[in-house]
């Protein structure tokens, strides 16, 4: 019999935790009191494996009515692309689940660069440039130091993620360079944050800075 020294009880089975205090057990294990029913797990593989499954099958269905209807259909072929987009997606979010910071600016980019071509797409006022990337970036920004603080991490651990969002972030000023940005100043001032974030990281935590590089890039 298992018992708690801290809540003074006795468990019958086997647990692997007191079920009060979730604290070690001491004693011997019994047989468990009730049979355990032994559930599949649901994979990751037969996750992403049902997934492709109904993409495919939606991708017939489309392509079976754009095949009937003698001629190609622009919507049809925004679903089409969306479904592989999807599916690209959810790969992503299986890949990196057990990394919430990764996964997040992984999903970010992926976000940002589906809305920039659904904005071309649909072409006329280009909001992705205006506002939504731009504030993607600063979002991204807070949440990964939010996501850092909460996790423990030092400034170190996400040094990588920040120099990546710096560099990415500064490509915004190539529409704007182009006339594209219908109004620059979001994307301008989300810029000049990630600039100022780099420029506190070099000059107040640039130890920081060396160990993360020499771990990543080896030099
Ligand atoms: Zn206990």
């Amino acid at each position: 019999m298992q018992e708690c020294k801290k809540c003074k009880i006795t468990i019958r089975g086997n647990k692997k935790c007191c079920p009060l205090c979730q604290g070690r057990l001491s004693g011997e294990p019994e047989y468990p009191a009730f049979p355990v029913i032994k559930r599949l797990p649901l994979t990751t593989d037969a996750v992403f494996r049902i997934a492709l499954f109904l993409a495919v099958l939606a991708e017939i269905t489309l392509g079976m009515i754009c095949f009937v209807n003698g001629r190609w259909i622009h919507g049809i072929g925004i679903a089409m692309t969306v479904i592989v987009f999807g599916l690209a997606d959810l790969m992503v979010a299986l890949y990196f689940r057990g990394n919430l910071i990764k996964l997040i600016t992984v999903e970010t980019y992926i976000i940002m660069g589906a809305l920039n071509y659904v904005n071309i797409l649909i072409a006329g006022y280009m909001w992705a440039y205006a506002w939504v990337i731009p504030m993607m970036f600063i979002a991204l920004m807070v949440t990964t130091l939010i996501l850092a603080r909460v996790g423990g991490l030092v400034l170190r651990d996400i040094m990588m993620y920040l120099i990546f969002d710096v560099i990415m972030g500064t490509l915004q000023v190539i529409p704007i360079r182009k006339g594209l940005n219908p109004n620059p100043w979001p994307a301008a001032i989300s810029i000049a944050l990630l600039f100022a974030i780099a420029a506190f990281v070099i000059i107040f935590r640039f130890n920081d800075l060396k160990t993360a590089s020499a771990k990543y890039l080896n030099i």
